[in-house]
């Protein structure tokens, strides 16, 4: 992408340079860590999603509570990234901490169900109107999980997605639109498989393309997130929702509708809110408050297909499920998140918010005419640095203004403020102050006058 979000590139580098510094000078322990403490490491990072940060070096972290973290060196962060959504309700929230300590004393995994387990079954039904249900440990596996179930029941082996897409290290979503034709994501590692064999891609917001992409009848699943939030906010446009699954049911296609981000917009996603009716539904990330867990349901009828393809199948390892999966501390944790934290009230707080930080971020667009935007959905706020609102993957690629973002996400953090990387979301939690967004909305009203200047 060439975009530089309307500001001179040089103008980008000097900002990026002297935030750098800034960033550098405060925090010698984390610099010392990352130089010679983490070694032992692949990449030098636990994890190698830690190496894309835009500051210099990553954050080394002491503790977070509610919407703060403290890095070792004693600075505090407003957290807008709340792990990129694990702990959207907060780090550590009061309830799940003390099931946490429950639960601690009475065995962390049996590969066999808790009292608990009782509850929350009843709890995902109740909230996301799905009436049958399966725990996996990550957002990733719950996809793979269901999809293996559309499988199954259609007897077809393909899928589709939509161009932009990300729903976890599920190696068939990988795929892309480059110049209107189907191709592997660029930079897989490892990836020997034409993975366009088996997944068919078209643009979000494109029902005519869908359409056709259907109409062989040899699709099993149709796999989105009713509002695109992995390559930028992309918000479907009217009726499209209808004509999706107006055109999967016509051609015995099975839609699965992935939950993980758009779990912001209220305690029964934007599913519920907005009427859609998934044969899949997936949801990982913040489920247990920030313990590993993800869920994934059946409609009714779904449901009874798969108990009737289970039947007349070889028995055998079906592929589906995990060791770890349904233990009793995820169950804990899930039940006091669903009883006591995802609740409309915590829900009210964080749109109230959200639409506070969405106000403040355009006007200060507005103010230094950039021609930039501000999305959102609920909770969830992104400020993309192109003109909007964007209709589909193809776009929010063009939108996507590298080395203008790096600098901004490091100048954030120099002002207090850390949101989240690879693109520039913000979540609000129950936890996040009006102080906190005030903070975020002054940071960046100060960091859009500086390349504005
Ligand atoms: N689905 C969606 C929509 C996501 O955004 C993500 C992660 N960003 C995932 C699935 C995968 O989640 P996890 O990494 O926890 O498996």
């Amino acid at each position: 992408s060439k975009n530089s979000g309307g500001i001179a590139p040089a103008r980008i580098a000097e900002l990026r340079e002297r935030e750098a510094a800034v960033f550098r000078a405060a925090r010698p322990k984390s610099a010392k860590a990352f130089g010679e403490g983490l070694q032992d490491y692949l990449g030098g990072v636990p994890m190698l999603w830690m190496q894309d940060w835009p500051t210099p070096f990553p954050i080394m972290v002491e503790k977070a509570k509610g919407a703060t973290i403290v890095d070792v060196d004693g600075n505090r962060l407003a957290d807008f990234c709340l792990g990129d959504t694990g702990s959207m309700f907060g780090h550590s929230p009061a309830p799940v901490a003390r099931a946490i300590r429950r639960q601690s004393g009475r065995g962390l995994t049996y590969m066999l169900p808790s009292d608990d387990a009782v509850a929350v079954g009843k709890l995902l039904a109740q909230q996301f109107g799905l009436p049958r249900w399966q725990i996996a440990t990550t957002a990733s596996d719950a996809n793979r999980f269901a999809l293996r179930v559309a499988r199954s029941v259609t007897g077809r082996g393909k899928i589709l997605v939509f161009n932009g897409c990300y729903h976890g290290a599920v190696d068939e979503t990988f795929v892309r639109l480059d110049h209107g034709k189907p191709a592997n994501k660029r930079g897989l590692s490892g990836e020997y498989r034409d993975l366009t064999e088996h997944t068919k891609v078209v643009e979000f917001n494109d029902a005519p393309a869908l359409e056709a992409a259907l109409a062989a009848r040899d699709v099993a699943c149709v796999i989105t997130e009713p509002v695109l939030t992995n390559c930028c906010i992309v918000p479907p446009q009217p009726g499209f929702h209808d004509a999706l699954r107006r055109l999967t049911r016509e051609t015995g296609t099975l839609l699965l509708i992935d939950e993980t981000h758009t779990i912001s917009t209220a305690p029964g996603g934007f599913t519920r809110g907005h009427g859609l009716e998934p044969d899949l539904f997936v949801l990982g990330k913040p489920v247990a408050g920030g313990v590993p867990a993800s869920v994934w349901g059946l409609s009714a009828e779904t449901a009874e297909r798969y108990d009737r393809y289970l039947s007349a199948k070889e028995p055998g390892y079906s592929g589906i499920g995990t060791t770890l999966s349904a233990n009793p501390l995820q169950f804990a944790a899930m039940r006091a998140t669903l009883e006591e934290v995802m609740t409309e009230e915590n829900y009210a707080g964080m749109e109230r918010l959200a639409g506070l930080l969405q106000a403040g971020l355009q006007a200060a667009i507005e103010r230094h005419r950039l021609p930039w935007h501000v999305a959102r959905v609920g909770a969830r706020v992104e400020f993309i640095c192109a003109p909007g609102p964007l209709r589909n993957g193809g776009e929010a690629d063009a939108a996507h203004a590298p080395e203008l973002e790096a600098a901004i996400h490091v100048a954030l953090v120099n002002r207090g403020v850390l949101i989240a990387p690879f693109h520039n979301m913000m979540l609000v939690s129950p936890a996040t102050s009006q102080r906190q967004v005030d903070r975020l909305v002054a940071a960046f009203a100060d960091i859009a006058a500086a390349l504005a200047a």
